[in-house]
Formats: C-alpha cells, sequence, structure tokens
C-alpha cells in the first residue's frame, strides 16, 4: 500500500466517517481536513467560567458534573434529564437538558468529567445547552471518543449543525494518527534557515497544541508554505517569460521619443525622468519586458507610456495601448493624438516626417470606420492602437507589435496576457499601469513576476483635494451641497455626481426634490425591489473595476440607495440646481452615446455629470472641481480615493463631498468615509482598506492567477513572512529552475495550475 498523504482519500481513513464529513464540510481529501485550521483555542487549565459564556454561541466547554435528575415534565409528555455541569473554577454551573434520559443518564453520573458543546441558551438566568453534544472524559466506561481533549489546548473549529465537534475531532484524531509523514514542499534547507517544523509536524501543532506557542509555530510554518509556494509559481513564470525572447528596442536619436519631449509643455518631473530611464533600458533589453508603473490618478503616467511606445515606434516597432472601457479608450486616443499633435500625422499634409499615426479600435465604431483603423493597424502604417481589452481577444493582427501598455491592471488576466504574447512572433514588451496605490505585499503577491515602478510626486501645479462627510441626517447639509454645487458651476466649475446604481428611467422621485438625497424613497413603499431594483448585480465592493462593476449591490434592508437617473431627473427640477446644463453616464449606454456625453463634459459643454462609476479611472476634465458621492459608504476606500482624483485636475482646488445616508451599510462603513476624508496619502489608503477588505477581493479573481483566495495568509499582517518567503522561493528556482530536485514543491504548483485552471474554466 502506498503511503498515505494529502491527497488520500479520507474513507481509506476513517471509514464511515468520510460520509459525514464530505456532507457536513466537503471534505474528501486528508488535504481538506488538515486545512480546515481552528477557529480558536481553549485553555482547559484555564477554564472559561460559565457564567461568562456569550449566548447564543457555539461554545465547546469542559466541566465536572454535579448533580443529575430525572423528572417528569409538567407542560408536555416524557420525562427530562437535567444535568449540572460545573465549570473548574467552580464558580458557576451549565445546565445540560436531555428530553430523552435514556442512555445519557447512566454516564453524566455526579464526578464524571465532561467535554460539551452546543449553542448557549438561557432558560429563566439559567445559561444551558440543550441536547449537547459530549464526551465523558474520564477513563471510566471505556469511553474512546474525545480522548484527544484530554491535556494541552482543545481546538475550536468553526461550527456546523450537521457534525458534532467532538466527531470532528474523533475522526481527525484518526487522520492525524493514520500518517507518518507527508512530503514537505519546503526544501529542507529553508525549513533550517527559517526554523519551520516539517509540514506533518506543522499540522500537529496546529490542530493538537499544547500551548499557544506550539500551534502559532504550525501556522507560521502553513502560511510560509503557502506565500512560498505562490512566490515560487511567480519565479517560474518569470523565469520561462524571460527565456522567451524579445526583441530590442534601442533608443533612437533624434526621433520620435525626442520629438515628444522637445513638444510637451512641461518638464518631466524627476521621478518621471527615473521611469523614463528604466522603460528605455527594459526596452532595450532581448528579454520582455515585465514591468508595473503605478503612480495616483495624475501623477503622469500616461505621458511615460506614450514616450516608451514611441521608443518601440522608433525602433521599429509598433505598440498598444489597451483601456479597460471605451470612454477610457477614447479619452486616450484623444489625449494621445492631442500631445503628439503633427508626430501623428505621419505620411499626411502638414505631418511630421517620419511621423507616426494613432488608430483607435472599439466596438461602436462604424464598420468603414472600423476597417480603415484595422488596416492602419495591420499595414503598420499606425505605430500606436488604442483599444479596449477585447482588442486582444479579436482577430487584430499587428504587424509588428513589440510593446503592450495596458492601463488598470484590475481586469486584465494572466490568460489575456497569454492571448497577447500568441499574436507576436517574439514576446512583447509589458507595461501595466495602475492607479491604485498597491501595499507591498499585495505587489509581491500579485504581481510579483513584475518589476515594480512607482511615481510618488504629483506634477507641480496639482491642486490639493479637500473631503467632507456628509450624514444624511443632517438635511441642511444636502441642501448645502446641492447650492454649492450650482455655486460650483455657475463659477465655472463642473461637477460629477457619482451614484451605487443606474436604476430606471421611471423610478419613483426622491421625496422632496429640494432636498435631493438621503431621507430619499424608503423601501416600504417599494417591497417588491427591495435590491435596488432588476439593475441590482453582485456587490462590488471594494472593487476598482469599471464597466460590469459599476453597480454597487444592496445589501438587504436600509434606505435604497440612489439612482443616476432619480438623481438627475431631481436635480433638473430643484431651484438651485435646475438651470445648469445637466447629464448622464452609466455602463448601459452604447460606446457612442457614452463618448459622446464624456466629450460633451470635457469641452465644458455640461456642468454636472450624474454618474455611476464608468468616470472612475482615467478620465481627466481639467475643469471639473467638485464631486458629489451619494451613498458613498456603499464604496470602498481606494475606491473613493480614485473618484476623488477626477476633481482638481486643473488650476482649481478640488472639492469632494461624501454623502452617506448612515448606518445602512456594513460596520464601520462610515468609519471608513472619515479615513478617507482625513487624508491624501493613496498608499496609506490602501493599507487601510487592505484591512477591512477580504482577501478575495484583494486579489481579485483575475489578478490573482485564477486563485480565488488564499488560505491562511492575511495579507495586511504577514509582510515579514511573504519578504522571507518572496527571498526563499526565488532562490530556490533561480538554483534549480525545473525544480527537478523539489518533487513535492513541482507537485504543490501543478495543483495550483489546476485550480487556476479549474477556475477559469468555470468563469
Ligand atoms: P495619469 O495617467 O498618471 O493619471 P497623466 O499622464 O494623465 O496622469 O497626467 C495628468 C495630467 O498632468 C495630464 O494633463 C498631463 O499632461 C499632465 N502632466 C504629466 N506630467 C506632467 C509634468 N511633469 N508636469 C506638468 N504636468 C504634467
Ligand atoms: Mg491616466
Amino acid at each position: 500500500m502506498s503511503p498515505l498523504d494529502l491527497d488520500s482519500r479520507l474513507r481509506t481513513i476513517v471509514g464511515a466517517g468520510a460520509k459525514r464529513l464530505e456532507t457536513a464540510r466537503g471534505f474528501t481529501t486528508v488535504r481538506d481536513m488538515l486545512d480546515f485550521l481552528p477557529r480558536t483555542y481553549l485553555d482547559p487549565a484555564r477554564p472559561t467560567a460559565f457564567s461568562h459564556l456569550p449566548h447564543g454561541e457555539d461554545v465547546v466547554v469542559v466541566g465536572t458534573v454535579r448533580s443529575a435528575t430525572t423528572r417528569t415534565m409538567r407542560t408536555r409528555r416524557g420525562r427530562i434529564l437535567v444535568v449540572d455541569l460545573e465549570d473548574d473554577s467552580g464558580g458557576g454551573t451549565l445546565q445540560l437538558t436531555f428530553f430523552k434520559p435514556f442512555g445519557h443518564q447512566d454516564r453524566l453520573v455526579p464526578g464524571a468529567r465532561v467535554v460539551a458543546s452546543g449553542q448557549i441558551g438561557t432558560y429563566g438566568r439559567q445559561l444551558q445547552l440543550t441536547h449537547p453534544d459530549y464526551a465523558v472524559l474520564d477513563a471510566g466506561k471505556g469511553s474512546t471518543s474525545g480522548g484527544w481533549l484530554l491535556g494541552g489546548l482543545v481546538p475550536v473549529y468553526p461550527a456546523t449543525p450537521k457534525l458534532s465537534p467532538i466527531v470532528h475531532g474523533d475522526l481527525l484524531d484518526l487522520v492525524l494518527h493514520a500518517l507518518t509523514e507527508l512530503p514537505d514542499p519546503l526544501p529542507e534547507e529553508v525549513r533550517t534557515e527559517h526554523g519551520l517544523p516539517g509540514l506533518l509536524e506543522a499540522y500537529r501543532l496546529v490542530h493538537r497544541p499544547q500551548t499557544t506557542a506550539e500551534h502559532r509555530r504550525g501556522r507560521w510554518r502553513l502560511k510560509f508554505q503557502e506565500a512560498f509556494v505562490i512566490q515560487a509559481a511567480l519565479a517560474q513564470a518569470r523565469l520561462a517569460s524571460d527565456a522567451v525572447p524579445a526583441v530590442p528596442r534601442e533608443p533612437v536619436e533624434g526621433g520620435l521619443v525626442d520629438a515628444l519631449l522637445e513638444r510637451l509643455p512641461f518638464e518631466l518631473t524627476h521621478g518621471q525622468h527615473v521611469v523614463l530611464g528604466e522603460l528605455r533600458s527594459d526596452l532595450a533589453r532581448p528579454v520582455p519586458m515585465h514591468r508595473l508603473l503605478q503612480g495616483e490618478v495624475g501623477s503622469g503616467k500616461t505621458v511615460l507610456a506614450l514616450l516608451a511606445m514611441l521608443a518601440v515606434v522608433d525602433a521599429g516597432g509598433q505598440a498598444a495601448l489597451l483601456a479597460p472601457t471605451e470612454v477610457l479608450a477614447a479619452q486616450h486616443h484623444r489625449a494621445i493624438t492631442a500631445m503628439l499633435g503633427p508626430i501623428a500625422e505621419g505620411g499626411m499634409l502638414g505631418g511630421m516626417e517620419g511621423g507616426t499615426r494613432v488608430a483607435l479600435l472599439t466596438g461602436s465604431q462604424s464598420a468603414a470606420e472600423r476597417r480603415a483603423n484595422l488596416l492602419a493597424a495591420a499595414s503598420g502604417e499606425a505605430g500606436i492602437v488604442v483599444g479596449t481589452h477585447a482588442l486582444i481577444q479579436e482577430h487584430v493582427q499587428l504587424a509588428e507589435l513589440g510593446l503592450v501598455v495596458v492601463d488598470e491592471q484590475h481586469r486584465f488576466g494572466v490568460e489575456q496576457r497569454d492571448a497577447l504574447r500568441a499574436k507576436a512572433d517574439a514576446a512583447p514588451h509589458v507595461l501595466v499601469m495602475t492607479a491604485t496605490p498597491i501595499p507591498r505585499t499585495v505587489a509581491m503577491t500579485v504581481y510579483g513576476d513584475m518589476t515594480t515602478s512607482t511615481l510618488r510626486e504629483l506634477p507641480r501645479g496639482r491642486q490639493p483635494i479637500t473631503t467632507h462627510v456628509v450624514t444624511g441626517d443632517k438635511p441642511r447639509w444636502l441642501e448645502r451641497t446641492w447650492q454649492r454645487v450650482a455655486e460650483e458651476a455657475r463659477g465655472g466649475g463642473q461637477v460629477y455626481v457619482v451614484c451605487p446604481r443606474i436604476g430606471e428611467e421611471d423610478d419613483p422621485d426622491l421625496p422632496g426634490a429640494d432636498t435631493v438625497g438621503p431621507g430619499g424613497p424608503t423601501a416600504p413603499g417599494q417591497p417588491g425591489q427591495p435590491g435596488g431594483g432588476a439593475d441590482e448585480r453582485p456587490g462590488a465592493q471594494g472593487s476598482t473595476g469599471p464597466g460590469e462593476g459599476e453597480e454597487v449591490g444592496q445589501a438587504g434592508e436600509g434606505p435604497q440607495l440612489h439612482g443616476v437617473h432619480q438623481v438627475a431627473r431631481a436635480l433638473r427640477a430643484l431651484p438651485s440646481t435646475a438651470a445648469l446644463r445637466i447629464e448622464v453616464l452609466h455602463g448601459r449606454m452604447s460606446g457612442e452615446e457614452k463618448d459622446a456625453v464624456m466629450r460633451a463634459f470635457a469641452a465644458g459643454a455640461v456642468d454636472v455629470l450624474v454618474s455611476t462609476t464608468v468616470i472612475e479611472v482615467g478620465v481627466d476634465v481639467a475643469d471639473a472641481t467638485t464631486m458629489v458621492v451619494l451613498d458613498a459608504d456603499r464604496f470602498g476606500i481606494s475606491q473613493l480615493h480614485q473618484l476623488r482624483g477626477r476633481v482638481g485636475r486643473g488650476g482649481r482646488p478640488g472639492l469632494c463631498l461624501l454623502v452617506t445616508q448612515g448606518g445602512s451599510g456594513e460596520p464601520g462603513a462610515v468609519e471608513r468615509l472619515d479615513q478617507v476624508a482625513s487624508t491624501t496619502d493613496g498608499f496609506e489608503l490602501a493599507r487601510l482598506d487592505l484591512e477591512t477588505r477580504r482577501e478575495g477581493d484583494v486579489l481579485g479573481a483575475s489578478q490573482s492567477g485564477g486563485r480565488s483566495g488564499l488560505r491562511f495568509l492575511r495579507l495586511a499582517r504577514d509582510e515579514e513572512l511573504i519578504v522571507a518567503a518572496h527571498e526563499a522561493a526565488w532562490a530556490t528556482v533561480e538554483a534549480d529552475p525545473d525544480l527537478a530536485g523539489h518533487p513535492a514543491l513541482r507537485r504543490e504548483l501543478a495543483r495550483l495550475d489546476a485550480e487556476r485552471a479549474a477556475f477559469l474554466e468555470r468563469g
């Protein structure tokens, strides 16, 4: 018989119990069982005084039976067994009650030591457990159950009504005893260097610790391994992509890069110069660049991307710029064309000699327009091609694709990168830009196969943004908000009003349209649509992606969230704002419509733009001075920070008002708004965001390379560990790229791949 390992079926070890584990917990393998870690530990040496047991919670308690009585019930037929259990401090009793005494009364005799678990209830003032699971610990009647509870700490697992914790513990015991060793993915020298226990030892420490130090040590090791495996995968991916040659793009004197630098109406900041140097030297190498450029909105990433693209064009290649939405693609196209001026009019009258062309490819173009652009791209006449991410899924031929710039990573997954690579003969260089400041642990875990550049300073002349939180229980303030909007607009400023949902054109009016907002339509009038109507989509809390995720889900009760149509209609009716030019923008409009509205807003022909978060990333309107975010508590910290980066981009200071109906969101939601209002440091906010978000949100499905989430690691807390695992893993992979000497690690990596593939298949 081959030795047991993590992939062994539970049924080969625990027999009939396997069925229960599968039904109750979904466990089928040893790994499933062992990776399910205790939620906490009880210390029998320091027992919980029963008087402090939390009502309604699932508990595991240890105590001694003081008395047990069976009596006839008054209110219904039958007999009841009442057992008084005393805690070890002698200070409190807990009643165990059984409506069918049979079988229990012989075992629960005075003096018996008992472990019991169940949900704490009360009867009168007496705490009790009704029909608890229990085990008698004293050797007494030859009980085999619950023996693992003796000595050491008592592990407590997340509860399920379908499986008694005592049975769970008994089955786990069988598994732990059946295993004699486990292949260890961590190389021995790494374990030695970091003082880590072996894998099986770690599981024993976590599930059967004698002391707190022991389970911490076990858990540390499991986290280390998780980080190590991810890092090893990233290191391998990086080595693999380094192994595919790219065409080196040497800088060209007096080329288009120089022409643009001369043309720019400003000097690059020091930070921009540094990054430009990094980009140019990466591009000149025969291995593909994989660089992540992060910098706040307005820090000047786009200019750098353009210079990098021109460097590639100078060297005979083409570059593609991919944006997450059509609005952004169109904006990039406009901005780039304007910045380039005659440089982008190659071959045209008045254009620069040796200049190039910029093609735009979007889904909403007319067939003729599209054909012309496709032709320009395919012939190589257009050195730069701008489009949405869809560009790479389509059959777009690029004659000589040398660089792909991806604006806003959020929606850009591994598989898309692969698709891109497949479009060129040699691997293109890749530059990813993101405006979301990324905490170090996330960068290492999610973008660990890339080199990171960061723009920390904003170009001079950027104006400060002031942020205020407006709570809905102060209607006066809200009135003031709309007056302020009107004042801004009259003074030549432009205003964004951001709503969490689109809504329908015939959504009910906001009551008292003279105070749009809080105190808005309440649920009782519309019992049929608690979720905010037909357009509700799963919550995008913390998501920063536009498009599909533009709407925020409404969780259960609470005031209905503001819809774009509703708010626009109300503003058009409100005396102070009625005279303003108000438009709406959201993802259900066609690309053409959206683009037309954005153009009008950018040209100053619209005063107030009521929209969803489609405006979130990258949109640049110099005269936008004010942003009002309605139901701001529904948005994540980083998302709000990005949103407000839209204002104050011209010569005038920005104002951001975060409006909340208060208390309707999840706990801590309003505190988050105060945090956003208190600082403009994006890195600090990203760190806060990380602490309040679930790991799955942080990684996002595609960003984590398909992994649906982390098992043990906490990116907000485990920085030291992740850094150590990163170094160890990269060293291991560099020394042995195929991991020929590390079969167990290789198997873990294959598992990661399989998980990713399964994930992608599910969509
Ligand atoms: P990002 O892409 O990082 O949001 P952009 O590249 O769009 O930032 O730059 C924001 C604005 O600042 C643009 O209008 C751009 O022309 C301008 N800009 C970029 N770099 C500088 C600079 N060094 N000095 C002054 N203005 C700059
Ligand atoms: Mg930008």
